[in-house]
């Protein structure tokens, strides 16, 4: 079984995950919001954000101490008030206000990674990307389909492995099948329809 029909086999496991906004401003800032924190608390702060500073140029003319305010208790909360006020200014002056489409340019933003700038890249602008979060670390080693620790190496990995045009539904599934099934502790081997390919439910047979 390749790659892609691993996918498939997961796409009938599970509903994909829907993120909370469709607009490439609020997906980018609550990519940034979302390193290290978990999604419960990221998305009450980002909806905070957005109250008050619905906009590209209202969060570049934002007050920091507000920002702080408003996204505590999101992990680092004082350095992402500086980046997300930062990606907005920087978007309005390089970027004609737009979010940028391209890999390279959202690099160049704050608090900005590969993980963030593919969410952006798949889930906001209509291009292709394919975000390695946890959950997909985990499930691509468990199952085989990677052989690094680093996110940068997996990305790699699964894009040679998966035709581009289904890299967008990696995150969105994965996610899902890492919080119902493949979970980190514990995972649903037994009742998982890709066990007798997976590098890690073989292994564990006899346990579950
Ligand atoms: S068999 Fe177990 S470890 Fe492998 S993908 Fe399924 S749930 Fe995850």
């Amino acid at each position: 079984m390749n790659a892609e029909e691993i996918l498939s086999r997961i796409e009938k496991m599970v509903e994909p995950h829907i993120a909370i906004w469709d607009d490439p401003f609020r997906i980018l800032i609550t990519g940034i919001l979302s390193t290290r924190t978990k999604d419960e608390v990221t998305d009450r702060a980002s909806l905070r954000l957005f109250c008050r500073y619905p906009s590209i140029s209202d969060l570049a003319s934002a007050d920091r101490g507000t920002v702080e305010r408003l996204i505590k208790p999101v992990g680092f909360y004082k350095k992402k008030s500086g980046d997300v006020i930062m990606a907005a200014k920087i978007i309005g002056e390089r970027h004609g206000g737009k979010v940028p489409d391209d890999m390279d340019d959202l690099l160049e933003l704050p608090g900005v990674g590969r993980k963030v700038a593919n969410i952006v890249l798949s889930e906001g602008v209509g291009k292709y990307g394919l975000a390695v979060d946890t959950h997909v670390q985990r499930i691509s080693s468990r199952i085989g389909l990677s052989t690094s620790d680093r996110p940068e190496d997996i990305e790699m990995q699964l894009k040679r492995k998966i035709p581009r045009e289904r890299w967008n539904e990696v995150n969105s599934y994965f996610v899902e099948f890492g919080k119902r099934i493949c979970k980190p502790v514990n995972p649903s081997c037994s009742t998982c329809s890709i066990r007798k390919i997976c590098n890690y439910g073989r292994a564990h047979e006899d346990s579950s």
